[in-house]
This record gives structure tokens, sequence and C-alpha cells, in this order.
């Protein structure tokens, strides 16, 4: 098949494409280690170990810049006025400039984000967002949007399938609800930032660990290995975690054969 070829237009000049079909594949490493995800507004994820990883600082700054070059732009404005004065279109294509290099800042974090992450993990479990749902619904929308989880999953994924190891979308439905421990619903308000169990005395958590406990529990589930928060990193027991074990000592001896399997139970709950 010819490579395909597209030309695009960017605010800083033209670009061309041509695409490849290559099937990239190599050796990953296996550390033993799992993660549940928890995407969130307040830090861009939390994990089951109330790891928290913020959006970078230069992030938030490129941010700033860019809302200041859109006030310009609405400023030079003139209603009913055409065609618009040469500054307004100068300020326009300026705007362009600061948002491409934002992108791309952007972009290029979340990708080395989501490559760190799988290089150090064995199993990967992310909430399926479905983010346009949310944008049109959520009263935090633009934040939301501009979150942009979308770049960091997908790229989770193609990790996941170039060193052959397991990502799970699972679906959302009451994984901040849900007690991590006893599954018991605890009914949360957007602002409450804490969990707390009234059926196991003691069980107070950050809402966004307890959220990634049950995220990493319900990709565990699917994956069929039996894994519990209680000693946390600790794999089950019993007939069915075999496989599981398994997984690991394929996982240690760097032998993607055996973890093959998951990943393939994986893809298959991807594509429903
Ligand atoms: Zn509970």
């Amino acid at each position: 098949m010819p490579p395909q070829q597209s030309l695009t237009r960017r605010a800083d000049g033209y670009y061309g494409q041509f695409c490849f079909d290559a099937d990239r594949k190599e050796q990953g490493e296996y550390s033993g280690n799992v993660i549940g995800i928890d995407l969130g507004l307040k830090s861009f994820y939390k994990d089951q170990n109330n790891k928290a990883v913020e959006c970078p600082k230069f992030l938030r700054k490129a941010e700033k810049r860019l809302k200041q070059q859109r006030r310009r732009l609405s400023r030079k404005f003139v209603k009913g006025a055409k065609p618009q004065s040469n500054n307004y279109h100068k300020q326009k294509k300026r705007l362009g400039r600061v948002h491409l290099k934002f992108q791309r800042q952007r972009k290029d974090w979340e990708i080395k984000l989501a490559r760190n992450v799988v290089a150090s993990n064995d199993v990967m479990v992310y909430e399926d967002l479905k983010v346009s749902n949310m944008v049109k619904n959520h009263p935090l929308a633009k934040s939301i949007s501009d979150a942009s989880w979308y770049q960091f999953t997908q790229s989770l994924d193609y990790y996941g399938r170039i060193w052959g190891k397991a990502v799970v979308a699972v679906p959302t439905n009451y994984t901040s609800q849900g007690c991590s421990n006893c599954g018991h619903r605890v009914k949360k308000s957007l602002s409450t930032r804490t969990h707390a169990c009234p059926i196991d005395w003691g069980v107070e958590m950050c809402c966004d660990t307890n959220a990634a406990l049950n995220i990493l529990k319900k990709g565990m589930a699917i994956l069929g290995i039996d894994w519990q928060n209680s000693t946390q990193r600790h794999w089950g027991s019993g007939e069915k975690s075999r496989t599981t074990e398994e997984i690991i000592a394929s996982a240690m001896n760097g032998q993607p054969k055996i973890v093959s399997n998951v990943v393939e139970s994986v893809t298959r709950i991807l594509s429903l």
C-alpha cells in the first residue's frame, strides 16, 4: 500500500504528513507493580497509594499566557466591522501560535507521563471517562476539557501494546461513591474531598484514593486477578491467583507471553 499523505496548515506554517503502517513491538520490563488511576481536576491523577501527579507549573503558566492573548484579541474586535482591522488579524495569528505551542507542550508532557507510568507498572487501570459526555453535563466542563485526559489514556494504550502490558479501561459507575473496602455506597457531592465509610469504622481516606482503589479493583476483576487492598500490593491467594503468580513470575522474567493473555482480554473490553 502506498503511504498516506496529507498536508496540514497550522498557525506557524504548513506540515506534510506521511503515514506508514508499522508494527512497533519492544521488550517491556516488568516490575510486578499495578496501578489504578483516578483522573481528576485537582490533581492530574491520583493512584491507589495516594500518590498524586500534578499538572506542571509551566503548563499553568502557558495557560495564563493563552488567556491573556485571548483577551487582547477580543479587545481588538469591532462589532459589525468588515473586514476587521489589521491589528485584529495580527493578534489572531499571534493567538494561534501561542495556542499551538501550548497544545504541543501539553501533548509532550502527557505522552512522557504515560510512558513513565507504563514503564514502571505491569497493569494499568483507568476510568473510561468519555470526556465529551462529561464536558456537556459537568459544571466544571471547561476545566475538564482543558485537563484533556484523552491524550494521556491513548498513550497508556499505545505503550501498553508496544511493551505487552495490560491496560484496562473500566466503566465509570460508582467508582467514587463505592467504599473501596466494603463496597457500601457513600454518596458524595463534588466538593466532598474525603471518603468516610459508615460501615467499617475507621475507613477514611482521600476520595480520589478511594476511587483509584475501586478502579484498580474493577480492572483486576476484569482480568480475573484476585487483588485485595487490605495489604497494599498484595496479589490475592488461592485458586484464582495461580494465574496471577504466573503473570508476575513471567513478568519478573521479562516474558511477555503469559502477560499477553491478559492483554488480549483487555483489547476485547476496549472494543465493546
Ligand atoms: Zn466501607
